[in-house]
């Protein structure tokens, strides 16, 4: 799909305005790297701001370009589990599977009609079309992907019609849903990707977008093959910029990530308020550099790293791949071993090991809490 890896030079423009005034966010070359589907990642990458649309992006370079064709050759969505769904963790500990906590937290704000049609654009293996079928039975769904690899497994969830592997102008019927989890952040151009999906929705449709928001999540600027990433601000630039008007922008409705709920609009309103994006990608990657210089302090022999998911294995990429061990307090990642490591349980830790929690501070925090009688020693992240 030419919409997420095609064949270009060196960037100096904006990949999303065209804009030729890129200024340099310096910090992220010096760091390593993760794949969005949580493996390590040699190369370096080298972050810029656009003044003209606000847009914090990757340098789109033939690098950037042969990385990612090589990412998505051998995408693994969620190996660490055997393709089961990231969980997210209450204050109690409980888990839930991602999509069904954002479904179920959109169904408060706004509520569908018992029938209608959804297409999910980057669909992967199917997790979203999954937890929207389980909550809405009576709707058609349809899946569109990079490759066909997940096109049997989608096909036979529930309520799934078809499943395409095209260009998003080429899929045929129209919407009531577009939903994109996780799908803009890989988009060259998402203002265009997004007026491609206009066409798709129905009168009054809606467009429904899930992405990470790195100024909660610093750890979304090392993914090799995220080439946006967003604030609150820049995504509603972004969708408005495509003719859409935001009816829901929520900062953490999932934790770490942004949610926009949009209809067409027949009055477009480019306009948005610009804050500073350089500044919080600057802030970001200052916290992640003295994350990395607290857990190059462990000893290697005795760390264990907590978190499996893309911040767990950025760090473990950073100190040279060299733990003991990870932690993970999702039960279907426990017991599978991990680049060769063990992954345990939080009830499985001994004295004398030290776990270094890999995450934005707040969340750390949270997680020590629920491990106050841990005999391991915790080590968390510094503060923002
Ligand atoms: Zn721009």
């Amino acid at each position: 799909m030419s919409d997420f890896v095609s064949q270009g030079g060196p960037q100096t423009l904006c990949h999303s305005c065209g804009s030729d005034t890129m200024e340099p966010v310096p910090g992220l070359e010096d760091l390593g790297l993760v794949t969005s589907d949580c493996r390590p990642w040699d190369g370096r990458r080298f972050l810029s701001w656009c003044p003209c649309c606000g847009l914090v992006q990757k340098c789109v370079d033939q690098d950037f370009h042969a990385d990612c064709c090589r990412i998505y050759d051998s995408y693994a969505v969620y190996h660490q589990s055997g393709g089961q769904e990231q969980k997210t963790f209450g204050a109690d500990g409980a888990g839930v599977a991602r999509s069904e906590h954002l479904l179920r937290g959109l169904q408060s704000h706004l509520p569908l009609p018992d029938s209608g049609r959804l297409l999910d654009v980057g669909c992967g293996n199917g997790v979203l079309l999954k937890s929207f079928g389980a909550l809405n039975p009576a709707w058609t769904l349809c899946g569109l992907d990079l490759d066909d690899r997940s096109r049997e497994v989608v096909k036979a969830l529930p309520g799934v019609e078809d499943f395409y592997c095209c260009d998003l102008m080429e899929v045929p019927g129209s919407f009531d849903v577009v939903s994109m989890m996780h799908c803009l952040e890989h988009v060259l151009a998402p203002v265009e990707f997004l007026r491609k999906t206009a066409r798709l929705l129905e009168p009054g449709g809606l467009l429904l977008v899930e992405v990470p928001d790195f100024a909660t999540n610093p750890f979304d600027l090392a993914i090799a093959d995220h080439c946006t990433h967003f604030t609150p601000e820049t995504l509603k630039g972004v969708a408005r910029r495509a003719g859409f008007e935001p009816v829901l922008l929520e900062r953490g409705l999932v934790s770490k990530e942004l949610t926009l709920l949009a209809r067409l609009t027949s009055a477009p309103n480019p306009t948005c308020k610009m804050t500073d994006s350089r500044k919080e990608a600057l802030r970001a990657l200052d916290w992640m550099t003295r994350t990395l210089r607290v857990a190059a302090e462990i000893p290697p022999q005795e760390l264990g790293i907590f978190g499996t998911s893309i911040a767990g294995v950025w760090l473990f990429n950073c100190l040279g791949r060299k733990a003991e061990f990870f932690v993970d307090e999702d039960q279907s990642r426990v017991g599978h071993p991990l680049f060769g490591l063990p992954v345990v349980s939080p009830s499985q830790l001994q004295s004398g090991q030290t776990v270094f929690l890999s995450f934005p501070p707040a969340i750390a925090k949270s997680i020590a809490a629920r491990m106050a009688d841990s005999p391991a020693r915790l080590v968390l992240p510094p503060e923002r």
